[in-house]
């Protein structure tokens, strides 16, 4: 049995798959390449714009958007996933982040897809490769792929998540059913989209996300310092105001 199919008959007992955050009317605007290299350009910007999840709350959730964040790497980490699958259940929802907004609400409520995992990978793509960044543009359209493959998962979305599914597209096609199973990265974002889905725990202890910064360090596509340096770049953002 493939992961694929191992997933579908494995599902949690609870799945909310709700992308809430507010964001500003830029977000379904593409980014330049050039406002891209501006964003993402390095690991300390990568870093900074996470942090900005602590003071977000996760609409409708009792986390905010980095404690979903690293429970979500948590989950990956503890399944024993490859560092470049960690990276991406940390990372999964930085697409929110660089665009959101201090105000709070649904966008779903507003008629808007966001689309954050479509941002996210782009963005990423400068500092990581494809098992980064493919499980992460997929993680959405991979709730699509479970609503119409694995029994039960729809009737356990919220009430929000089910207007986000309907602006993402809906259930899938056949075809897209087949398209989806070729896609190469598609085990791992049915992974991580089942991490997501449970990674909304708001009496979970606290993560510290120097947890997950080796891996991250051995996820980049091109490291341009050490790992330690990387945890110092770290503590000199944690340490400085908002
Ligand atoms: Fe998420």
């Amino acid at each position: 049995m493939s992961t694929v199919d191992s997933l579908r008959c494995h599902q949690p007992a609870m799945f909310r798959c709700d992308h809430d955050v507010v964001v500003n009317a830029s977000n379904g605007v593409s980014l330049s390449p050039g406002s891209v290299r501006r964003t993402f350009g390095s690991v300390r910007a990568l870093l900074s714009c996470l942090r900005r999840g602590r003071s977000l709350r996760y609409s409708g959730e009792p986390v905010t958007q980095w404690e979903h964040s690293l429970q979500t790497a948590a989950l990956a980490l503890q399944a024993g996933a490859s560092v470049h699958l960690v990276t991406a259940a940390l990372l999964h929802d930085i697409g929110h982040l660089v665009a959101a907004d201090t105000a709070m609400g649904t966008p779903t409520l507003q008629g808007i897809d966001d689309r954050h995992e479509q941002r996210g990978a782009h963005l990423l793509g400068e500092l990581f490769g494809e098992a980064v960044t493919a499980p992460i543009r997929l993680h959405v359209v991979a709730k699509r792929f479970l609503v119409t493959t694995a029994p039960g998962y729809g009737d356990r979305l919220s009430e929000d998540s089910r207007r986000s599914l309907a602006l993402q597209g809906g259930p899938m096609n056949p075809t897209e059913v087949d398209a989806f199973r070729k896609q190469r990265h598609a085990e791992d974002a049915l992974r991580l989209r089942c991490w997501d889905d449970i990674a909304k725990d708001g009496s979970a202890p606290p993560q510290r996300v120097e947890r997950f910064l080796p891996a991250l360090h051995a996820a980049l596509r091109d490291p341009v310092m050490s790992c330690d340096d990387l945890m110092t770049v770290w503590r000199s953002i944690e340490t400085t105001p908002t």
